[in-house]
């Protein structure tokens, strides 16, 4: 994943790139990117966390300082720093634990386009993201070969001509990391191909940083001719505060399905009282629970695995705790298989 400040010092000459900056820019380069500075906002000492510079090294490190904000000071496990801290574990190699756990690369019918599963295609937009979450099954994508003008021109024309395509996924690295007017620009591209219905967006800036749910942000994603579901992408309800909330309160108004995806992860949210917690709050946020992932196997990320037996007894106390509404499907994505596979 290329760093942002890697990305946009190309782009945009930095003075005018500060005219322009939104407070959601600004806060997206603020982030943290050494966790020593992370580590000593929490007063905790990275010995005792096994924490690892080469881990850092592997795949970056970068928090943004709203989220740091939520965690628990002085608590080596807080939930949240283990979603993004790089520890000595990621190096160890685990048998079945691959570069390309999902088979993302043979599902493009062209670089930056994903097509696997009937009626829906997925564009990833950017390799860039406001957080880097350690478990993250894109960790190794060859984001330089998929993303940039040219690619999202012949994505777009490959959309042209494939008449089943219903749903248009925009996903990356983090599509919000993207300015509004490119996003809207790219939105009337795709609500021009008459046969797609549906625009759905999946990214965890919504949760993040909420400051990214601009009014421009609201206006191309609840103006367009098609029918807009935002995926937020929580995985613990500490992540889910009153700004998220006061956020998305207006996506909702504005008719926008909003959705969320977990991916179950030990240490973090791998117990029936944080799962419960996490659809109850989704719910007062207005956002129902959609998926709830197997860990995709990518490398560096088995110290994350929970077993298929535990998973399961978890979601059965989620059955008994909760209405059937907020029970997150449990699904394992299987390279080469038509959907989602459900797995409790
Ligand atoms: C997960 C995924 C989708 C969406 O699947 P749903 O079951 O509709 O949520 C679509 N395309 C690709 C490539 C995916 O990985
Ligand atoms: S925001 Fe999504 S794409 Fe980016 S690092 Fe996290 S899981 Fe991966």
């Amino acid at each position: 994943m290329q760093s942002l400040d890697q990305r946009r010092a190309c782009m945009i000459p930095r003075s005018a790139h500060k005219l322009e900056s939104a407070d959601w820019q600004i806060a997206l380069r603020d982030a943290y990117t050494q966790p020593a500075e992370l580590l000593a906002l929490l007063g905790l000492e990275a010995a005792a966390l096994g924490l690892s510079d080469a881990a850092a090294r592997s795949f970056a490190f970068r928090v943004p300082r709203a989220y740091a904000a939520l965690m628990q000071h002085g608590d080596p496990h807080d939930p949240l720093l283990r979603q993004v801290l790089p520890v000595a574990a990621e190096l160890r190699q685990t048998r079945g634990y691959v570069s390309d756990p999902v088979g993302d690369l043979a599902a493009q019918p062209q670089p930056g386009l994903l097509h696997k599963y009937q009626g829906r295609a997925l564009l990833v937009v950017t390799g860039a993201c406001a957080i880097h979450c350690r478990y993250c099954f894109r960790r190794e994508f060859p984001y330089g070969e998929a993303v940039g003008s040219a690619r999202l021109d012949a994505a777009l024309l490959a959309l042209a001509a494939a008449p089943d395509i219903e749903e248009v996924i925009l996903s990356g690295g983090d599509p919000l990391t993207l300015r509004d007017e490119r996003l809207a620009n790219l939105v009337a591209r795709v609500a021009a191909l008459p046969q797609v219905r549906r625009l759905r967006v999946h990214s965890r800036l919504a949760v993040t940083l909420p400051s990214r749910i601009t009014p421009a942000l609201i206006r191309w994603l609840s103006s367009t001719r098609l029918a807009p579901v935002l995926v937020v992408h929580a995985n613990h309800a500490h992540e889910l505060t009153a700004e998220f909330a006061r956020a998305l309160a207006p996506l909702r108004a504005a008719g926008v399905t909003l959705l969320n995806q977990s991916v179950l992860l030990r240490g973090v949210n791998d117990s029936p009282e944080v799962l419960v917690a996490l659809s109850r709050r989704l719910h007062d946020c207005g956002v129902l629970p959609y998926y709830l992932h197997a860990l995709d196997r990518v490398r560096g990320t088995a110290h994350f695995a929970v077993s298929t037996r535990r998973a399961r007894l978890l979601l059965h106390a989620l059955r008994q705790a909760l209405p059937g509404y907020l029970v997150p499907r449990f699904v394992r994505e299987i390279p080469g298989a038509a959907f989602k596979v459900p797995l409790g």
